[in-house]
């Protein structure tokens, strides 16, 4: 068997594209990433890592402390009328204890920013992935691995992979058909504020109190979410809540900018220890939540899509980070050093590929929505949190190369 490596193309830099770099960097393989940004930075606050998240994101090297992150010890639970802690409801589940990985919170520039060091750094296996910024790509051929930059230049490799977010290109190459998610009627106002500014603010302690959780206060089709992130220096904040922009294009621009009034307008029947919060946003922006339910495929000759690009969902169960890191770990596993450059192989690695993470991703896919689409309070816990929580990929990816059903 030849140990030459694959030559592996990336389109798009964001969580997703990154950790993927990094797996197949590991893995021996030439890796080259192209980003339509010149920055290739994240935008957005932060995000919570579940412990599968956690687990899948530690067999790339990540180092939590070094992205900045904050461990969950609890998550409390209120409702929007509450006032007296006594009545709060409070799971203090020792996660990592249970599943072997905790779970963090992390600010998406520190997550990104670790991430795109481990793949284009000197640290760890193999050679650098090269980053490409300021390159769109517009074309791509799924049966030649080749994609078409905007300038026209073509480039061609033995694996192309889309890691282009929501509104990927790549899809519709694979896809033979354009499918895009579309809203939902639902909305999030995203903000982050400085710890030292709640500190020690006494109608704030239903925050400070035990600061290192998940925080969130309940109403019918409104919710509040609060977590700390960047060493606990930072909190961040945000209010899902029914879209109210009446314009068709503005409902799917992600990371418009909104206003503090905007977010206490929306939550203005909330008990005053919560606008109290808002009151301190400055910066506000607002995301709308596109929904769609599982895609037909995700591969096509030699190519497939990855991440948001293939299964974006709600952020309900905060699980669409987790199962981005999850693919990433399975495409590393699935293309060992020496797997072979023909089409037939790397066709069949895509399908292998395939065949374990669309059905674990579209559930959970299809179980947010539907949480989503309900609103309902949801506590993940019992057989919900241990579904989640203790699924190792990494073993999974590796049964599933070594023992490939017929
Ligand atoms: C409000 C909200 C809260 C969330 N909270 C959580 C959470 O707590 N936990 C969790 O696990 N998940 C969470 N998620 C989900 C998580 O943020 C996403 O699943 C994840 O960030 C997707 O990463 P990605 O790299 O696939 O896509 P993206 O972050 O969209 O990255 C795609 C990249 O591709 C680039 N690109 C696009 N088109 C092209 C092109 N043609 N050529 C070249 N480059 C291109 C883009 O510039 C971008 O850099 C949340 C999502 C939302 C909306």
């Amino acid at each position: 068997m030849s140990n030459a490596p694959l030559h592996v193309i990336i389109v798009g830099a964001g969580l997703t594209g990154l950790a993927t770099g990094i797996a197949l960097r590991r893995a021996g393989h030439r890796v080259d990433i192209y980003e339509k940004s010149n920055f290739a930075n994240e935008v957005g606050a932060a995000i919570a890592c579940a412990p599968n998240a956690t687990r899948a994101l530690r067999s790339l090297g990540l180092d939590i402390k070094r992205a900045r992150g904050v461990e969950r010890l609890q998550t409390k639970y209120f409702t929007k009328d509450e006032t007296d802690d006594d009545t709060t409801y409070v799971n203090t589940t020792d996660l990592k204890q249970n599943y072997g990985a905790p779970w963090f919170f992390c600010h998406r520039v520190d997550l990104h920013l670790e991430l795109r060091r481990l793949a284009t750094g000197s640290e760890g296996a193999g050679k650098p992935c090269i980053l490409h910024l300021g390159c769109p790509v517009k074309v791509i051929d799924p049966e030649a691995a080749s994609i078409t930059l905007s300038d026209g230049e073509l480039v061609s490799g033995d694996l192309l992979i889309g890691a282009d977010g929501i509104n990927s290109s790549v899809r519709r190459f694979v896809l033979g058909e354009e499918i895009n998610p579309y809203p939902s009627g639902l909305a999030t106002f995203r903000t982050v504020i400085p710890f030292e500014e709640v500190a020690n603010n006494p109608s704030l302690s239903w925050v400070t109190t035990n600061p290192e959780a998940l925080g969130l206060v309940w109403a019918e089709k409104r919710t509040l979410v609060v977590y700390p992130c960047r060493d606990g220096t930072l909190l961040n904040f945000s209010g899902n809540h029914p879209e109210r922009r009446k314009d068709a294009s503005e409902q799917l621009r992600i990371n418009a900018p909104s206003t503090r009034e905007e977010f206490l307008d929306t939550f203005g029947d909330f008990a005053e220890r919560y606008k109290d919060l808002i009151n301190l946003s400055k910066e506000v922006s607002i995301w709308p939540l596109l929904i769609w339910d599982e895609l037909p495929t995700w591969t096509h000759g030699r190519t497939c899509i990855i991440g948001d690009a293939a299964h974006a969902m709600f952020p309900m169960l905060g699980q669409g980070g987790a199962q981005c890191f999850e693919d990433a770990v399975s495409i590393g596993i699935m293309f060992p050093l020496g797997t072979p450059n023909d089409k037939e192989t790397i066709e069949g690695r895509l399908k292998l590929f395939e065949s374990i993470r669309k059905p674990r991703a579209s559930e959970i896919q299809t179980m947010s929505n539907r949480f989503g689409r309900g609103q309902k309070l949801l506590k993940i816990e019992g057989k919900l949190e241990a579904d989640l929580y203790a699924y190792d990929v990494i073993q999974v990816a590796k049964d599933a190369l070594a023992y490939p059903r017929e």
